[in-house]
C-alpha cells in the first residue's frame, strides 16, 4: 500500500528555529528488522516509544519520522498541555460534567507522565513547567464565557480564580482584556525543546530514531509488516501509527478524520527597551475565552523574550495548503498583536507558520489495534500535547498486555464518525469555521 500523502506544514517551525541547531539526522538506510516500529515522532510517537522502552527495554524499537523532530505540528503548537476540558468545537470549552471529569483525569495522567519524563530528562522550566494558564476575555461575551466556565469548574470542584482587568494588565502589560480565568493545572511547554528532549532520551536508552525517513509504502507480509522509506526498508511484527491525521494517508479511517490547519506568528526577540515598555510577568500564556479567538503567549528563554499569537483555522481535507496562505493570514495576526500591544508597534513578526491538526466529528480518538500487529495512536482532537502523550503511553501499554481504567476508556470510544459526503462536509466545515471566527469578534 503506497502512502498517498506526505506531511506538509507551511512556514518554519519557529519553536525549533529559535533553538540551537540539532545534531545531524540519521535516516533509515538499507534493510533492517525491529521488534516494534513507531511511525511519527510527535507527542504520540515519542511517548509510545518511551513507554515501550520502559516496559520492554530489550526490544529493538525504531522510530521513523518524515522530517526532523519538532519540524511537524509537535514543534508548531502553542505549547499548552491542558488538564481541563478544552473542546475547540464548543462555545466556551465546557462540556458535560461526567465526561469532563473523565477527560480531565486522562489529561492529568498525560501531564503526570510528561512531568516524570521532564524530571528524568532534566528538562528546564522553559521546556516544561506546570504553571497554569489563563482563559483571557476581551469582550462582554468572552467574560460571560469565562463566568459560565467558572461555574462549570465549581461543579467539578476544580480550582480556579477569576482575574479582573487590572490583574490581567499587571500580568501581560496589555489593557486589552476585561477578565481572565486562571486554572493551575496546565503545563506550559516550549514544544520543540520538550520533544527534542524526549527524542534525545530515547536515543540514549537505545531506541533508534530515524529522521528524514518518510514512510512511502507499507504492506503486510506473513506475520510481519514491511515498511519502505526512500533509502531503506524495515521488517517488524508490530507497528505503531502515530501520524495523527496522516493515518488517512496510510489508508485508515478514510473520511472519518477532519484536517484543519492552525496558524501562528512569533515576534523577533524583544529589545530590553521593548521588554521594559511592555512590563508584566516574565512568561505567561492566555487561551482565548472564545475557542476561535487568539491564543497569546509571552515566552522568555533560549531565543530571548518574544510574543507568540495564534489564530485562524482553515479546513484542509487533502492535508495540504498553499504556502501563500501564510500571507493571507498575516494581517489577522498583526492586527491581533497591535490591538493587544499598541506600545510595541515597532516590533516585527520574525516567524509565521501553520500546522495540521486532526479532529473527529464525534470528538473521539482513532485508537487501538486496527489490523494484526498495527496499532493506531492518532486523532488528538486539538488537544494533542496531552492526548497525544496519553494515546502514545496507552498504546504501548496495550501492546504489552497491560490494562488500566484509562486504557479501557480509550478502547470504549466509538470509531470516529463518518463525515458527510463532499461537497457538503467541506461547505459545512468552512461555514462553521468562518461563522465562528466572525462571532469571536474582538476575542480574535
Ligand atoms: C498552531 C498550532 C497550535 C496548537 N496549539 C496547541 C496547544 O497549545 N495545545 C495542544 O494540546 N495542542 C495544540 N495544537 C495541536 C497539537 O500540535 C497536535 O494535536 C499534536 O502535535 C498532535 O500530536 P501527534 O503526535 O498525534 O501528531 P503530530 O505532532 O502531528 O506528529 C505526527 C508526526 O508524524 C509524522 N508523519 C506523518 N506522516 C508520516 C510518514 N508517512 N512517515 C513518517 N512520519 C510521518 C509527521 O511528520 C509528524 O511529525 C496546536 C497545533 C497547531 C498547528
Amino acid at each position: 500500500m503506497k502512502v498517498t500523502r506526505q506531511p506538509f506544514d507551511p512556514g518554519p517551525a519557529a519553536w525549533l528555529e529559535i533553538l540551537p541547531a540539532a545534531s545531524a539526522p540519521t535516516p533509515l538506510e538499507g534493510k533492517q528488522t525491529a521488534d516494534v516500529v513507531v511511525i511519527g515522532a510527535g507527542f504520540a510517537g515519542l511517548t509510545a516509544a518511551r513507554r515501550l522502552n520502559q516496559l520492554e527495554p530489550k526490544a529493538k524499537i525504531i522510530v521513523l519520522e518524515a522530517r526532523r523532530v519538532a519540524e511537524g505540528p509537535a514543534g508548531r503548537n502553542s505549547g499548552f498541555m491542558i488538564d481541563l476540558p478544552h473542546n475547540l468545537a464548543s462555545k466556551d470549552y465546557a462540556g458535560v460534567s461526567d465526561t469532563d471529569a473523565a477527560q480531565t483525569a486522562m489529561n492529568r495522567e498525560a501531564i503526570a507522565y510528561a512531568a516524570q519524563a521532564a524530571e528524568e530528562l532534566a528538562m528546564s522550566d522553559e521546556a516544561f513547567t506546570i504553571s497554569g494558564k489563563i482563559n483571557a476575555a476581551a469582550t462582554e461575551k468572552g467574560d460571560k464565557h469565562n463566568r459560565d466556565y467558572a461555574i462549570h469548574l465549581s461543579k467539578l470542584t476544580e480550582a480556579h480564580e477569576m482575574l479582573d482587568a487590572a490583574q490581567m494588565r499587571a500580568i501581560s502589560g496589555s489593557s486589552y482584556y476585561r477578565s481572565g480565568l486562571f486554572t493551575p493545572g496546565t503545563a506550559m511547554l516550549q514544544p520543540a525543546l520538550y520533544v527534542r528532549h524526549l527524542a534525545r532520551g530515547l536515543v540514549e536508552s537505545g531506541v533508534m530514531l530515524c529522521e528524514n525517513s518518510p514512510v512511502i509504502e507499507m504492506r503486510k507480509s506473513n506475520q510481519n509488516w514491511q515498511i519502505i522509506t526512500p533509502k531503506g526498508s524495515l521488517i517488524a511484527p508490530r507497528v505503531v501509527l502515530a501520524t495523527n491525521g496522516h493515518a488517512e494517508s496510510f489508508g485508515h479511517f478514510q473520511r472519518r478524520l477532519m484536517h484543519i490547519y492552525l496558524y501562528a506568528s512569533m515576534t523577533e526577540a524583544l529589545s530590553p527597551e521593548s521588554i521594559a515598555k511592555l512590563g508584566g510577568s516574565e512568561r505567561w500564556g492566555f487561551t482565548p475565552a472564545d475557542p476561535l479567538g487568539t491564543t497569546v503567549r509571552k515566552i522568555s528563554g533560549t531565543g530571548g523574550t518574544r510574543i507568540v499569537v495564534r489564530n485562524r483555522f482553515t479546513w484542509s481535507p487533502k492535508r495540504t495548503v498553499s504556502p501563500d496562505k501564510l500571507n493571507a493570514i498575516a494581517p489577522a495576526h498583526d492586527r491581533s498583536f497591535t490591538e493587544r500591544f499598541p506600545n510595541l508597534k515597532d516590533v516585527k513578526m520574525e516567524y509565521r507558520w501553520g500546522g495540521l491538526l486532526c479532529l473527529s466529528w464525534n470528538t473521539v480518538p482513532a485508537f487501538g489495534e486496527i489490523d494484526d500487529g498495527l496499532f493506531s495512536a492518532c486523532c488528538q482532537n486539538g488537544l494533542g500535547t496531552a492526548m497525544g502523550t496519553l494515546s502514545g503511553k496507552l498504546i504501548a501499554e496495550m501492546m504489552m498486555g497491560k490494562s488500566s481504567n484509562s486504557l479501557r476508556a480509550m478502547l470504549a470510544y466509538p470509531k470516529p464518525k463518518r463525515l458527510p459526503p463532499e461537497p457538503f462536509a467541506s461547505l459545512g466545515a468552512e461555514a462553521t469555521l468562518r461563522w465562528g471566527e466572525f462571532r469571536a469578534g474582538r476575542e480574535m
